[in-house]
């Protein structure tokens, strides 16, 4: 009996049209948990390195984890990984909300789905009644209108819902997942996977239980997690700030270091951003009702809404942090109207706000240097600032239904985009590995420098981002590294030891959405750490081995290096290990930062040395991938030509983050 799993999975093959429910393997679970550790084991199995990502024979997979659907807070989280048709690379995105723990309660603990429908399709799972049914009535509609017609056909106003709007029927290559109407599974292009398969939606019902390993023992950590919640916990200054402005509290507090991105990344400072678009204005202006994802004990959800001008009464969920600077300071704008407007219309097309942002941003930024013109926008002017935030509404219609030549440009991303316009376009483009980079900025805080470098998935926060020298938690620091170097890793300017501390955050993070609990709570504020994620799995699924530290680290460690092997077979190596020029050459003209560039070497070489990869080509070493079982990956490679055999030099771990 597995405790803690639904103890099924359904593979949906929509070529054959073909359903088929299997057994959850206890094995397999036990090695790699489940949510992204699962996925990316079975993703290495069964997808062939050269299946192309909007390719019928690729694979995108919905996985929860053990803690989805419990009480833990938060766990109501879900996971769908595949092959990024944004950035050809591994992809995972995740969203909150309702959606996971109704997946689970219908007996699933994944669904993987498979081939090409002739004719749009969706699929309708009512526990253990599964239908492939007809969607072309459904085509072309947005997401709120999706999951209404969904709802009233099936009659059933409770039923959760992932779909696709318009951005991912017309395969914008940043097209999200959308699921409870705003719950975005936002990078890396998912919707447009679901978009190339015919699939405009998945709709869930669920009524079945889950057991528990030992209920007493779970309960009591429950309870314990959510009293960290209430003015009783350490965090609670933050965990406050977030249920009272969202994630956008965030806004102040970046611009306060020098790292709010403004002008597609120039500078990250904005000025008079707390007055403008901080989360006090923020919430007087637009703040309508609070919302929550399942069993959370933060609740930073809410809606917006606007009150006057062109666009009175437009009303959406959010917006987040990331969508924030992304339609205000990435744009020099403080109209803070078209930036709800801007994040309703991202909701309703399924559109990733970070990358669309950006993209927009990118085009800005080579029309001000001239490398692109009227002509080339399609007659549009592109010009920074509060009167031109028309335009980056008109984009965004323009870019989910590929209206004309120029917005379909910009639907497929920044990169793709720059290498089409040629010359120094690419000078504007800034992504890593082809994804938009998201609302951070390395030159200001380094060790974030490095996340972007190393990130499976490109330029993005949420794979090993740390929030301790970031905010600087201090006391967090000294608890889990010791006095001695505090107040190195407490410098945000300092590189050094930012290689250990960025490898603990990407072990710890691959535990967290592996179990699936929300990264608000394990980086900001950090109130869980490796013993709360070690009792927690023990507890709940009766993997008693995970009370072991160690050996719970070592589970992180497999996943993490598997997720780099997976990218290494289709042809990752160190030259991927790096950062836009922008970072690395550019002083930050402006703030507090001012001056600041980041030294990627000299932490790179860190985040090896724990690693143990190459230092001259990147790649794996067998000793390493041996010791944390993955001897059938290090063979794989080994036949590729992708492995080392020894690690030359010796790998040093000086913060013990290993142990
Ligand atoms: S903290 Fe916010 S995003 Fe995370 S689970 Fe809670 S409500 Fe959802």
């Amino acid at each position: 009996m597995l405790y803690g799993y639904a103890g099924k999975y359904l593979r949906i093959d929509l070529t054959k049209n073909k359903i088929e429910i299997k057994e959850t393997s206890e094995k397999l679970v036990r090695k790699y948990l489940g949510g992204v550790g699962l996925g990316v084991r079975i993703l290495w199995d069964e997808l062939d390195p050269r299946t192309q990502p909007l390719s019928p024979e690729n694979k995108i997979i919905f996985l929860t984890g053990p803690l989805t659907g419990t009480l833990f807070p938060p766990s109501g989280r879900y996971e769908v990984v595949s092959r990024s048709p944004q950035t050809g690379w591994w992809a995972h995105s995740s969203a909150g909300g309702f959606f996971g723990p109704e997946m689970k309660y219908a007996g699933y603990d994944y669904i993987i789905i498979q081939g090409k429908a002739k004719q749009p399709v969706y699929i309708h799972i009512d526990n253990d009644s599964i239908q492939i049914k007809n969607a072309k009535h459904l085509w072309g509609k947005n997401v709120v209108e999706t999951t209404d017609t969904i709802c009233e056909e099936l009659g059933d106003t409770d039923i959760k819902v992932a779909c696709i709007g318009q951005a991912g029927e017309n395969l914008v290559k940043y097209a999200c997942i959308m699921s409870d109407y705003f719950r975005a599974a936002g990078r890396t292009g998912m919707g447009c996977i679901l978009g190339s398969k015919n699939l405009k939606a998945i709709a869930i019902r669920g009524t079945k239980g889950l057991k528990i390993a030992d209920n007493k023992k779970f309960v009591s950590v429950v309870e314990d997690a959510f009293k960290r919640h209430t003015p009783k916990g350490k965090y609670w200054e933050h965990v406050n700030a977030m249920r009272i402005y969202g994630s956008f509290a965030l806004t102040d507090w970046e611009n306060a270091i020098g790292r709010l991105p403004t002008k597609n990344h120039w500078t990250g400072y904005f000025e008079n951003a707390e007055e403008t678009i901080g989360m006090k204005p923020m919430r007087e202006r637009h703040y309508k009702k609070h919302a929550s994802c399942f069993s959370c004990g933060i609740q930073c959800k809410y809606a917006s809404t606007i009150k006057e001008g062109k666009y009175a009464g437009s009303e959406s969920e959010g917006p987040e942090y990331e969508t924030v600077e992304a339609f205000t300071s990435n744009f020099l704008s403080t109209d803070t109207n078209s930036l709800i407007e801007a994040n309703r219309l991202c909701n309703i097309y399924g559109l990733d706000t970070i990358s669309a942002g950006h993209t927009i941003s990118f085009a800005f930024e080579c029309f001000e240097k001239g490398i692109l013109t009227e002509k080339d926008t399609g007659g549009r002017k592109l010009i920074w600032g509060n009167d031109e935030m028309d335009t980056v509404i008109e984009l965004l219609h323009s870019i989910a239904t590929r209206k004309d030549k120029f917005a379909s440009l910009l639907a497929e991303g920044s990169a793709f985009a720059a290498k089409q316009i040629g010359g120094a376009a690419y000078r504007c483009a800034i992504h890593v590995n082809n994804l938009e980079a998201s609302g951070q900025d390395g030159r200001p805080h380094k060790s974030l420098g490095l996340t972007y470098a190393i990130n499976v998935r490109g330029a993005d926060h949420l794979t090993s981002l740390s929030s301790l020298d970031e905010l600087g938690y201090k006391e967090a620091l000294q608890e889990r590294f010791g006095k001695k170097n505090v107040k190195i890793l407490a410098d945000r300017w300092d590189e050094r030891l930012k290689g250990y501390l960025v490898s603990d955050c990407e072990n710890l993070y691959a535990i967290t959405d592996s179990l699936l609990v929300c990264k608000y709570g394990t980086m900001w504020p950090p109130i869980y750490y490796w013993q709360d994620m070690g009792r927690i799995i023990s507890y709940l699924t009766g993997f008693n081995e995970y009370e072991s530290i160690k050996k719970l680290k070592k589970l992180a460690r497999r996943i993490c290096h598997l997720r780099r092997c997976f990218n290494v077979r289709l042809g990752w190596s160190k030259k991927n290990d790096c950062l836009h020029p922008r970072f690395t050459e550019e002083p930050m003209p402006t703030g507090p930062a001012k001056g600041q560039v980041v030294h990627l070497e000299p932490m790179l070489k860190e985040y090896y040395e724990v690693r143990q990869y190459d230092w001259k080509t990147g790649l794996p070493t067998r000793a390493e991938l041996e010791d944390v079982g993955l001897e059938d990956i290090a063979s794989e490679l080994k036949k590729r030509g992708k492995l080392v055999e020894k690690y030359k030099g010796k790998p040093k771990d000086p913060l013990n983050v290993l142990k």
